[in-house]
């Protein structure tokens, strides 16, 4: 498929309720737009799924032809690389190296749970007990790991096809029915990423594509009895709405992964050729939109005035501009709606007393840009700090030893991921049991393998994504007793 493709294949794409516009947040033009899927489109995609669900015809294959079916979904992403970083790059802002780099990553998410496919084991036990009866007896029991029915799988704008896959592949691994509902901002690369799907053998009605917004087509998944489980990622607001949907329809089972407002702990000992350019990237990376951005930097007071010189250089010095900017290194913001947001957080900061050491303002040319932020004088307990704004705005604080470093990072009801960066090893190993997040870097930060589980402490989720805990999210388990 080209660009051109999408845009006008969406553009005809059924739908009974709102037109909604697709925008280049690097231009603020419309590329084109689509119209939002309807309730009724729900229920027929929930029933389709379901049909397929009962017939077996994803789930009974052998897992061998499943993983060869998920295998070749990696190998047709990595053929449409091109087109689907393009997209990327369109509809959501990415550098074409972001956008490439997060193109790769979904492939590998199919390759890596391919190869789950054949692994999905239980255990077994001879139990010779008197059970709950108290008379004596000998079983057999063992468990079956048995995927979920139909599930529904929502996700944000801020990687569309990162969450796509990270989702898919493992739904799919697991031998589940879904309905897929991509943020109503980002619906382009989803396009080409269901063509895939069918085109490397998914049977028809097993993954359905739903576009729409969030309190029409994502409220009636949510809503549905016959979705049994949703998996979401989002904000941490929606995600409590999706759990109260969940408690008033079905009790369907639900997986988060929410928002985060990510601690960075720099000690006195650090090695700042390295905790600068890290601490910059992780947190001025997709002009902030990424989860587990670093956006509250805690720094020894020793080395607190070097460090702040030191990132807002950095800061100062990082290319911006749109995907077709040669050498930009930061994006836009996804929207008119986000930048009115970050623009609001930093006005409201600056009538606070917070000090702007660079950055705080929009870039004058179109596309929703703003320059990457350092502030500080930031107050513990103001809005800047404690809430996440997802733009590429940091506050940096001093602190003065480890318990109030400790104190400062954990003072947030988000608990996504935390970095500490420190030379003293029993240092880093003990504030990485103190540091209450999902991922703690150590000297590290923005790590990602498939391999390892991602997932929130706190208000930052429910479960996991990613590695071996990201495919147990879509199954559940039962236990089977066997008289001797
Ligand atoms: P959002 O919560 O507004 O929307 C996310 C998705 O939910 C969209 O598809 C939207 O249409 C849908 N939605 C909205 N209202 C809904 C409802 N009532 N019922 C069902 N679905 C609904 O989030 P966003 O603004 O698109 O994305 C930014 C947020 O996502 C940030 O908070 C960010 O931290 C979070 N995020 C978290 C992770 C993670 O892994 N923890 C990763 C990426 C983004």
């Amino acid at each position: 498929m080209t660009v051109q493709a999408v845009l006008d294949e969406i553009r005809e794409r059924p739908g009974t309720g709102e037109v909604i516009a697709v925008v280049d947040p690097a231009t603020e033009e419309q590329v084109t737009e689509f119209k939002d899927c309807g309730p009724e489109a729900v229920n027929e995609a929930v029933a389709r799924a379901k049909e397929t669900a009962e017939s077996g015809v994803w789930r009974d294959l052998p897992p061998s032809e499943r993983a060869k079916v998920l295998w070749r979904v990696g190998e047709l992403i990595d053929e449409n690389a091109e087109v689907l970083a393009e997209l990327e790059s369109l509809n959501a802002g990415m550098t074409p190296l972001q956008a490439q780099g997060t193109v790769t990553v979904g492939s590998e998410f199919f390759r890596y749970y391919a190869g789950w496919c054949t692994k999905i084991e239980g255990i077994a036990a001879d139990v010779h007990t008197g059970g709950l009866t108290g008379i004596d007896s000998h079983q057999h029991a063992y468990t079956l790991k048995e995927p979920y029915g139909v599930v529904g799988l929502i996700f944000p704008w801020n990687g569309p096809v990162f969450n796509f896959c990270c989702k898919l592949a493992p739904a799919l691994a697991a031998g589940c029915s879904s309905v897929v509902k991509p943020a109503e901002e980002t619906p382009l690369s989803a396009l080409v990423l269901d063509n895939i799907l069918h085109e490397a053998g998914v049977p028809e009605g097993v993954a359905n594509l739903l576009l729409g917004y969030g309190h029409t087509a994502g409220a009636a998944i949510t809503a549905h009895p016959d979705v049994e489980k949703v998996a979401f990622t989002g904000s941490t607001e929606v995600g409590r709405a999706i759990v109260h949907a969940a408690g008033d329809s079905n009790l369907k089972k639900v997986t988060l992964e929410l928002g985060g407002k990510s601690p960075v702990v720099v000690f006195d000992d650090a090695d700042l050729s390295k905790a600068v350019p890290m601490a910059a990237f992780g947190t001025f990376i997709h002009s902030g939109q990424a989860c587990v951005c670093g956006s509250r930097i805690f720094v020894q007071r020793g080395i607190y005035e070097q460090f702040v010189e030191q990132l807002a250089n950095v800061a100062n010095g990082l290319p911006q501009g749109g995907p077709k900017d040669e050498g930009s290194l930061i994006g836009p913001l996804i929207s008119e709606k986000q930048l009115t947001r970050v623009m609001g957080y930093l006005e409201q900061g600056k009538s606070d007393g917070v000090e702007v050491v660079t950055g705080g303002h929009r870039l004058d040319r179109k596309g929703y840009f703003v320059r990457p932020t350092v502030l500080t004088n930031v107050a513990s307990t103001s809005r800047l700090f404690q809430e996440e704004i997802f733009g590429p705005v940091v506050a940096v604080l001093p602190f003065d030893d480890e318990d109030e470093a400790v104190a400062l990072a954990n003072d947030t009801t988000y608990g996504l991921a935390a970095t500490a960066w420190t030379q003293d090893l029993g240092r880093a190993h003990r504030i990485a049991k103190r540091l209450k997040a999902g991922t703690v870097g150590l000297n590290c930060q923005m790590q990602f393998d498939h391999s390892m589980p991602f997932g929130g402490y706190k208000q930052s989720g429910w479960g996991y994504e990613s590695g071996k805990a990201g495919l147990e999210t879509y199954l559940q388990t039962k236990i089977v007793w066997a008289q001797m």
